[in-house]
C-alpha cells in the first residue's frame, strides 16, 4: 500500500484527468470564478471545460510531470482532493499507479 507521504502530485495529475464530468464548481463565489481564463471553463459554466477526461487547465504528462494552471484560483473540489484519499487512489488505479 502507497503511503499519502510518498504520493507526490507533481508526478501524478490522475484526478485531473479522471472524468469529463470533474471537477465542477460548487461552493465557489461568483467573483472567485470569474478569475479562472474563460478557455478553461465549461460552456455551461457547471465546472472546469475537459477534453475528453482531461480538464484543460492540466498541463503536463500523467504520470510523469503534472501541473494546474490555474492552481491558485483552482476550484474547491480541487482543493478538497487529498494524496491519498479513496478518490485519488482510485484515479492513480485507473492509469496503472499504485
Ligand atoms: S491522483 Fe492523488 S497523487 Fe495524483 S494528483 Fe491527484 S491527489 Fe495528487
Ligand atoms: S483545475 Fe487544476 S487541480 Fe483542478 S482538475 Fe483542473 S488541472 Fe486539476
Amino acid at each position: 500500500m502507497t503511503l499519502q507521504s510518498e504520493l507526490n502530485c507533481q508526478t501524478c495529475g490522475a484526478c485531473c484527468s479522471y472524468s469529463s464530468d470533474w471537477p465542477r464548481f460548487s461552493t465557489e463565489l461568483e467573483a472567485d470564478l470569474d478569475l479562472i481564463p474563460p478557455q478553461f471553463v465549461a460552456e455551461d459554466q457547471s465546472g472546469m471545460r475537459c477534453e475528453g477526461n482531461r480538464c484543460t487547465a492540466l498541463k503536463g504528462t500523467i504520470g510523469k510531470e503534472a501541473s494546474c494552471s490555474i492552481y491558485g484560483l483552482r476550484p474547491d473540489v480541487c482543493r478538497a482532493c487529498m494524496p491519498g484519499d479513496a478518490e485519488c487512489l482510485t484515479a492513480r488505479a485507473s492509469f496503472g499507479m499504485e
